[in-house]
C-alpha cells in the first residue's frame, strides 16, 4: 500500500492533493484512488449489487440519481452506466450522485473504502 493512499486516513488526502501543483502529478494521485477499489465494491457500501455474469466483472444495482435497477458497474472497465437515465461515469461520479459531495469529497470517501474505512457518509449514520 502506498504512503498516498496511507494519507486518506488521516483526512489529510484533499490538502495534498490541493498543495499538488503539477497537474500530471494530480492526475495520477487520483487516478491511483480510483483504481484502489473495484467499483462494484464501493457501490455495494451503499446499494445491493447483482452479479449479471459468472465472472464477477459486471454488476447490477440501483441508480443513484434515478434510483431505477439500471445501473450496470463494469469492473473491468471500471465504469458505471445506467441504461434508464444515462448516468455514466466512475467511482467518482457514483459517490458525488449519490451523496451531493463534491470531487474532492468524493475522492477522499473511495480513498477511505479502499483502506477499509467508513466513508464520511457512512460515519454520520
Ligand atoms: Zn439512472
Amino acid at each position: 500500500m502506498s504512503d498516498i493512499i496511507k494519507d486518506a486516513h488521516d483526512a489529510d488526502l484533499s490538502g495534498r492533493i490541493q498543495r499538488e501543483t503539477d497537474p500530471d502529478a494530480k492526475h495520477d494521485l487520483i487516478d491511483q484512488i480510483r483504481r484502489s477499489i473495484r467499483v462494484s465494491d464501493f457501490v455495494a457500501r451503499f446499494a445491493a449489487i447483482e452479479s449479471i455474469d459468472a465472472g464477477g466483472r459486471n454488476y447490477k444495482s440501483n441508480c443513484p440519481r434515478c434510483k431505477q435497477a439500471e445501473l450496470m458497474i463494469n469492473n473491468h472497465r471500471e465504469i458505471i452506466h445506467c441504461f434508464n437515465c444515462g448516468l455514466g461515469g466512475n467511482v467518482f461520479t457514483y459517490h458525488m450522485t449519490r451523496t451531493g459531495a463534491n470531487f474532492g469529497e468524493s475522492v477522499i470517501a473511495v480513498a477511505r473504502a479502499a483502506l477499509g474505512y467508513p466513508t464520511p457518509e457512512e460515519v454520520n449514520v
